[in-house]
C-alpha cells in the first residue's frame, strides 16, 4: 500500500513538468488565437495570414513534443544480458580479474568497442548486462538506455537513440513557435505598453504572451544551438562531458563521421523525412562506426565490426587524460537547464574498477584530485 502511494507520488512528480508545458501551450493557443488574432488584430487579412502560418507550426511543435515523450527508449538487447549460468559464475567469483574474463568471454561476439578505464567491458550491475557502446544506465527509467543523451524531465523520458531526432526537432520547432509569436505580437505589445491600445484582461494575455515567448525563445536558442553542435560532432550530452574510451584511449570525437555524416546518422538519408518527427535515424542503436576503424561502409554487421575491432592497431600502452568534468554545486547540468545529482541521471559505474578509477566513471563526484587522474591503460 505504501509502495503504491509512493509510486503514485513519484509518477505525479515525473509528469508535472510535462503537464506544465502542455498547460503553457494550451494557454498560448488561447492567448494568441482568441485574444490576439480574433479580438485584437483589426485587419482581417492580417489575422488570416497569422492564423494560417500559426497552425502548421503548432502542429509540428506539438507532434515533435508528443513523439519525444511517448517514444519508448531503446534498451540493451537481450544478448547483452548475462545468461543465468554466466551471472551465477560472475556473482560467485571474487577475483575481479576472473570476473572481467567472464564478461570478456560473453562480449566476444558483441559489437563492443567502448571500454572502462582499465580496458574491461562496461557492465551494468543493475541490469546485469554488458552495456552496448554509448549506452548508459538511467536510474529514473531503470534500464540501460541506448545512446543515452540525458534524462529530460520536461518530456519525462530519456532522450536517446530512439527519440533524439524528435527531441532536436522539438527544440527547433519550439524555438520557431516562440519567435513567430514574439514577432507577430510585438506591435500589439508596444501599443499596449505605450497606452495606445485598449486596456483590459485580453491585453494582459497578449503582454504575457510576448514576455513568455521571448523568455522561452532565449533558453531554447541556447539549448537548440548546443544540440546542433552535438549533432555535428556526433556526441551525446553525456559524451560531451565524459569521452568514450576506446582501445586507443578516450576520444570525444570517436564516433564522428564528419559533419554531414553525423547529421545523416540522426536524420537519415531520406530528405523528405528530415523535418518530420518520423523515425529515420541510421543504424540499430547498438553498433556504431568508429572513425579510426578501417571500415568501407557506414554500418557493418556485428561480425564484421568485431573483426574490424580486432584488427585495430593499438599502442601497447597509452596514457588516458581525464575526461573534462562539469559539475555544479548540486550536480551536473545535462543540457536542458536542469541540474541533476550525478547518480540520479547516470549510475554508470563498473564494479571492476578500483576506487581510484571509479571516480572517473562516476563523473568525479567523490573522487580524488587531479593528481590521480592520469591512469595508465595496459593492453590486455
Ligand atoms: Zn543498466
Ligand atoms: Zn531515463
Amino acid at each position: 500500500m505504501v509502495n503504491k502511494v509512493l509510486n503514485l507520488c513519484f509518477q505525479i512528480i515525473r509528469w508535472a513538468p510535462v503537464v506544465f508545458i502542455t498547460a503553457v501551450i494550451v494557454w498560448s493557443y488561447y492567448a494568441y488565437v482568441v485574444q490576439m488574432c480574433i479580438f485584437t488584430v483589426a485587419s482581417t487579412p492580417e489575422m488570416v495570414i497569422y492564423l494560417l502560418l500559426y497552425h502548421p507550426l503548432l502542429v509540428l511543435f506539438a507532434w515533435t513534443y508528443w513523439q519525444t515523450i511517448f517514444t519508448n527508449p531503446g534498451c540493451a538487447p537481450k544478448e547483452f544480458h548475462l545468461s543465468p549460468s554466466d551471472l551465477d559464475r560472475f556473482i560467485r567469483e571474487e577475483d575481479e580479474a576472473l570476473q572481467r574474463d567472464i564478461l570478456t568471454n560473453v562480449a566476444r561476439n558483441l559489437p563492443i568497442q567502448c571500454r572502462t578505464v582499465v580496458g574491461g567491458c562496461r557492465f551494468c550491475e543493475k541490469c546485469k548486462a554488458i552495456k552496448p557502446d554509448r549506452a548508459h544506465h538511467c536510474s529514473v527509467c531503470g534500464s540501460c538506455i541506448l545512446k543515452m543523451d540525458h534524462h529530460c524531465p520536461w518530456v519525462n523520458n530519456c532522450v536517446n537513440f530512439t527519440n533524439y531526432k524528435f527531441f532536436v526537432l522539438f527544440l527547433g520547432y519550439a524555438l520557431l513557435y516562440c519567435l513567430y509569436i514574439a514577432g507577430t505580437s510585438l506591435q500589439y505589445f508596444i501599443e499596449f505598453w505605450s497606452g495606445v491600445g485598449n486596456s483590459g484582461l485580453g491585453n494582459l494575455h497578449v503582454l504575457f504572451l510576448f514576455f513568455a515567448s521571448i523568455m522561452f525563445a532565449l533558453s531554447l536558442l541556447f539549448l537548440f544551438g548546443y544540440h546542433l553542435h552535438l549533432v555535428s560532432k556526433n556526441r551525446s550530452t553525456l559524451e560531451s562531458f565524459r569521452s568514450p574510451i576506446f582501445r586507443s584511449g578516450p576520444d570525444k570525437d570517436g564516433f564522428s563521421l564528419g559533419s554531414y555524416g553525423n547529421f545523416l546518422e540522426i536524420f537519415g538519408d531520406d530528405k523528405r523525412l528530415w523535418f518530420l518527427p518520423v523515425f529515420s535515424s541510421l543504424g540499430d542503436g547498438v553498433s556504431y562506426t568508429v572513425r579510426n576503424l578501417p571500415t568501407s561502409s557506414s554500418y557493418q554487421s556485428m561480425e564484421n565490426r568485431d573483426t574490424a575491432q580486432n584488427e585495430l592497431s593499438v599502442p601497447a600502452e597509452a596514457t588516458i587524460d581525464p575526461p573534462p568534468l562539469v559539475t555544479t554545486a548540486s550536480g551536473t547540468d545535462f543540457g536542458d537547464g536542469v541540474n541533476f545529482p550525478i547518480r540520479t541521471v547516470d549510475e554508470d559505474y563498473d564494479s571492476l574498477l578500483g576506487e581510484r578509477q571509479r571516480w572517473m566513471e562516476d563523473g568525479g563526484e567523490e573522487g580524488p584530485g587531479q593528481a590521480e587522474s592520469e591512469i595508465t591503460l595496459t593492453r590486455h
